[in-house]
C-alpha cells in the first residue's frame, strides 16, 4: 500500500501542476474579457477551487510519504513567529467570512524550516475553517512559556469528544462529522505533529464539545548565533 500510494501521488502530481497553470491563465483572461458570461467566470472559478482541494491531498500524500521514508528534512533559518502566522492565511482573509485575529508576543523567533512550520499553520487554520465552519472568529495566540515558543489556533466550534482526542494524529484518522462533510484523508494532523516533534516541539489540543477547540504546538527557542 505504501509503494502504491507513494506511485500515484508522483503520477497525479506533474499533471496537476499544468492542469493549474493552465486554469490560472484561462481565469486572468476570462477576467480581463468584459462580454464573459457569468457563468463562465463562476466556472473557472469553481475549478480552481477544486483542483486546489485535489493538490491539497495529494500534497498531504506525497508529505507522508516523505515521512515514512524518512526523508523529512528541515531547511532550518531564524524565523519571527508573528511573520509566519500572519503571512500564512492570506486565503482565510481574503475569503472575508472570518475573522482572523493574531495576538501576543508577535516578535518571538525560533529557528526552524519556515516552509514546513507555514504547513502547520495553514492546516491548523484551514482545520478550522473546514471543522468549525459555523464559529467566525479565529484566535491564534503566540506566547512564550519558559524556554519555548507556544503558537495556538482557537475556534469556537463543535469541540472534539475526548475518546477521540488521542487518536486525532494518527495516520488516516478522521472523526465522524456527522452532518457535514469536508475533504480530507485525516493526515493533516499526523504531519503537523512530524514536523513539530521534528523540531523538538510538542502539539496538542485543548477542546470542550459544543465550545470549541484550541490546537496549539511548541518550538524550543535558540539563541541566535553569531
Ligand atoms: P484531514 O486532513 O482529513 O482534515 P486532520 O488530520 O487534519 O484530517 O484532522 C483529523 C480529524 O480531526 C478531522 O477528521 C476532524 O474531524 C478533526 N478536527 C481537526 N480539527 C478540528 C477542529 N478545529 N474542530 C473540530 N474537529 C477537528
Amino acid at each position: 500500500r505504501e509503494e502504491f500510494i507513494s506511485i500515484a501521488s508522483h503520477e497525479l502530481k506533474t499533471p496537476l501542476t499544468s492542469l493549474s497553470g493552465s486554469l490560472q491563465i484561462l481565469d486572468r483572461v476570462i477576467k480581463k474579457e468584459v462580454n464573459t458570461p457569468a457563468i463562465i467566470s463562476k466556472m473557472a472559478f469553481s475549478s480552481l477551487t477544486h483542483l486546489s482541494k485535489v493538490t491539497g491531498l495529494v500534497n498531504d500524500l506525497l508529505s507522508t510519504t516523505k515521512i515514512e521514508q524518512g526523508q523529512l528534512v528541515l531547511n532550518k533559518e531564524f524565523i519571527k513567529l508573528g511573520d509566519l502566522v500572519n503571512g500564512c492565511c492570506d486565503h482565510v482573509r481574503m475569503d472575508g467570512k472570518y475573522n482572523l485575529r493574531t495576538q501576543g508576543d508577535l516578535n518571538l523567533s525560533v529557528y526552524g524550516d519556515k516552509h514546513k512550520l507555514e504547513q502547520v499553520m495553514v492546516n491548523l487554520v484551514n482545520n478550522a475553517v473546514k471543522y468549525a465552519p459555523l464559529s467566525k472568529d479565529i484566535i491564534i495566540s503566540i506566547l512564550r512559556e519558559g524556554k519555548d515558543a507556544k503558537v495556538s489556533v482557537q475556534d469556537f466550534g463543535p469541540g472534539i469528544s475526548e475518546d477521540k482526542i488521542s487518536h486525532l494524529y494518527d495516520r488516516y484518522y478522521r472523526v465522524d462529522n456527522s452532518g457535514f462533510q469536508q475533504t480530507g484523508l485525516g493526515l493533516g494532523l499526523y504531519i503537523c505533529k512530524q514536523i513539530i516533534e521534528k523540531h523538538g516541539g510538542k502539539i496538542g489540543v485543548k477542546s470542550e464539545l459544543d465550545k470549541g477547540s484550541t490546537f496549539w504546538f511548541t518550538l524550543p527557542m535558540e539563541k541566535k548565533r553569531l
